[in-house]
């Protein structure tokens, strides 16, 4: 899975512009899914009154509305961006408006102060309203998405990588840097995606089948803490793998 987000200010082009990045993904044989990160404080898409509403209500934590042709499950907190990703398996997620994540970005604006205000590193293209007017912005291409998608598709193509893992730098910054300094190098072409050694740790854990992602720091004590009780066990080897199934 390869994602980016589209950020940019109120009526900047942004639904427009995914919309157009969706339909020729989708023209290229990708499957695609997104996330809409909603700004307005305390939206809920459940509405009083409903049956699903009262079982919040009554005090029920996730709540499902199960219908013939859409199923949406709706948890009581916010969840982190890559909690939610990890609930998708589509070759590309385009997120709308999410900025806490190392993920590459497209801004969508209407002027020059709207890129401004939603700038930074790992920033590798503009789109949206201004891209009638102006064709570079700080040596980053500008994008007319409803003229030039294909163009804009080949970017994503480039530059959309798998989620780096977006942990805290005190937890982790065995690639000598933070995530969000990692994805940045990445898309100056300086670091490559495979420098996050995260994915290559050789102690795996999943929860309800779910990869949980763990920093060297845990990683070794949970290896150290069960390789200790395993080699006390007749049966143990040194070769091969090891697997715990723990069912609550
Ligand atoms: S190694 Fe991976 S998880 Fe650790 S700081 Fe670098 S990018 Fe983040």
């Amino acid at each position: 899975m390869r994602v980016i987000s589209v950020v940019g200010l109120s009526k900047s082009g942004k639904t427009t512009t995914i919309e157009e990045i969706i339909k020729e993904l989708k023209r290229r044989n990708y499957s695609v899914g997104t996330i809409k990160e909603i700004h307005f404080h305390g939206f809920k898409m459940d509405v009083e009154g409903t049956n699903t509403h009262r079982h919040r209500m009554a005090g029920a934590g996730t709540v499902t509305a199960r219908g013939d042709s859409e199923t949406d499950i709706m948890y009581d907190h916010k969840l982190d961006v890559n909690t939610i990703l990890s609930y998708y398996a589509e070759d590309f997620v385009i997120m709308e408006g999410v900025r806490d994540t190392s993920a590459p970005k497209i801004i969508t604006a209407s002027d020059e102060e709207g890129i401004e205000a939603k700038w930074d590193d790992t920033v590798f293209a503009i789109s949206g309203v201004i891209s009638t007017s102006l064709k570079e912005y700080k040596n980053l291409p500008v994008i007319d998405g409803l003229t030039r998608i294909e163009e804009l598709v080949d970017l994503i193509e480039k530059v959309a990588m798998s989620p780096l893992p977006d942990v805290d730098r005190d937890c982790c910054s065995v690639c000598g840097y933070s995530c969000t300094e990692l994805s940045e190098r990445i898309l100056k072409g300086i670091s490559k995606r495979e420098d996050c050694v995260i994915d290559d740790l050789s102690t795996t854990l999943t929860i309800n089948g779910k990869k949980i992602y763990m920093v060297p720091f845990v990683e070794k004590i949970l290896r150290n803490t069960i390789l200790g009780v395993a080699k006390e066990l007749k049966g143990y080897s040194h070769k091969g793998e090891i697997s715990i199934c723990i069912k609550r």
